[in-house]
């Protein structure tokens, strides 16, 4: 069965990992010339998905390159004490086995997983898609026409197959009352696995550096009561937006404006969770954020992205490859955790940017206890948390067996379990 996935990150990688594992035949086409190698943020995985990393053969390089982030120093706006967070302990407050890593070097790994027996297509997409019972024939917008058995979107929260198939992306998107940046900065303040963190009321920056890599990240969150107009290609709008909501702040806040000039990489988006009742039509279906990204940086989607990459996979195993069946039992397995997720962003979004100056004193005070009780105490207090902190840690997974009807070709990724 030929599957084509557009969108080599996370979520396609994993896909095309366990498609191939079952006996599937996945094509990869990627927009980017090549695999992102700069800017980029780090993001986490959690149990479920360092179970799946740990069955597809690679647990040691994602170990290798985990950012190993450690101590977090949070300042206050208004205040002189500084709180010192340890961040190991607050991670196993969330999750007994949790990685962070950049999103490029994982995406790496899971390319470097496949790319011998999966074909990748570099520098093209998806310009139109056209259903008939037996398949779906696709045209490119560089290469040539040709006919897959299904089409899976995991190109990311701006999805061109969902545009293509369910239509325009606002329909979905909600907005839960945040913005985003992210620019790479030299690492000039020498943190080493160490952020740095100034909240505000409102607003939050932050700047943290790993031995992963040879600069730095600044972060920006800021709350906002509405969609601000910006397009999403107004970079320059969008660096004014940046600097009239962090006009006044101290620490090193100025400089970080100073290098919005300067940086080679630039983000910022509006914190938004994709609400769809069905993310599959016919032959097309999603995984990732293309399909239910609770909100970047506050809902853990790269752990749900791998875990929905997998389970897409096994279900279609388990269904023998009839897509019907198979979209529909994976819809219904993840149901549940997208759900838990997007509660989880919200009430992750509304602490991380305080909307008080009592919230704020409430994150100091979080952090400090996390570090200083001991580790089976705060784990006991996240798991008793009515907000699902622990969410991940609760999620189960199948074991998928191969697909029969599906092997058109013998085909087993080398170095697998
Ligand atoms: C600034 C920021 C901070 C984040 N922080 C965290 C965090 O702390 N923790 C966490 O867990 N997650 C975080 N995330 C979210 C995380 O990056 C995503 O959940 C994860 O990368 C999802 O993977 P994906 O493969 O579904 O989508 P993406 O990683 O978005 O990948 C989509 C892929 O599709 C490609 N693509 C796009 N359009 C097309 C097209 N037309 N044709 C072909 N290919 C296309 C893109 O180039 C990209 O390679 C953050 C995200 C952002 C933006």
């Amino acid at each position: 069965m030929e599957i084509l996935i557009s969108g080599a990150s996370i979520a396609g990688p994993v896909l095309a990992y366990w498609l191939k594992r079952h006996g599937f035949r996945p094509t990869v086409v990627e927009r980017a010339p090549t695999l992102r190698k700069t800017g980029g943020h780090a993001v986490d995985l959690f149990r479920p998905a360092m179970d799946i990393v740990e069955r597809m053969g690679v647990l040691a390089r994602v170990e290798a390159k985990k950012t190993g982030t450690e101590r977090m120093t949070l300042l206050r706006e208004g205040v002189q004490r500084q709180v010192d967070v340890d961040v190991g302990r607050l991670m196993h407050a969330v999750s007994d086995r949790h990685v962070e890593i950049m999103r490029d070097d994982l995406s790496e790994i899971f390319h470097d997983a496949t790319r011998d027996d999966v074909e990748y297509v570099f520098g093209d997409s998806i310009a139109s898609l056209a259903e008939d019972e037996a398949g779906v024939d696709v045209t490119f917008e560089r290469g040539a026409p040709r006919r897959f058995d299904l089409v899976i979107g995991a190109d990311g929260l701006h999805s061109n197959v969902r545009r293509l198939v369910f239509g325009e992306e606002r329909q979905f998107a909600r907005f839960i009352g945040a913005y985003l940046a992210v620019i790479s900065i030299p690492n000039y303040l020498q943190l080493h696995d160490h952020a740095v963190v100034l909240g505000g009321v409102g607003r939050m920056a932050a700047i943290y550096g790993s031995h992963t890599i040879d600069d730095a990240r600044a972060v920006f969150l800021f709350r906002s009561p509405r969609e601000l107009d910006v397009h999403h290609r107004d970079v320059a709008r969008q660096k004014q937006l940046l600097r009239e909501a962090f006009a006044g702040a101290g620490w090193e806040v100025p400089r970080l404006m100073a290098e919005l000039d300067r940086t080679p990489a630039f983000y910022f988006d509006s914190i938004t969770q994709l609400r769809m009742d069905s993310w599959s039509r016919g032959r097309v279906t999603l995984t990732g954020d293309a399909g239910y990204s609770p909100g970047p940086a506050v809902g853990g989607s790269t752990s749900l992205a791998v875990v929905g990459a997998y389970v897409l996979a096994g279900e279609l195993a388990a269904a023998g490859g009839d897509h019907a069946r198979a979209f529909q039992a994976c819809e219904r397995k993840l149901a549940d955790y997208v759900r838990r997720s997007r509660v989880f962003a919200l009430n992750a979004a509304r602490r991380l940017v305080p909307g008080s100056q009592f919230e704020l004193w409430a994150l100091a005070q979080i952090g400090r206890l996390v570090s200083v009780a001991p580790r089976g105490v705060s784990r006991a207090l996240a798991k008793l948390s009515s907000h699902g902190v622990r969410l991940h840690d609760s999620i189960a997974l199948n074991e998928y067996a191969r697909a029969p009807t599906a092997v058109r070709q013998p085909a087993v990724l080398a170095g697998g379990p």
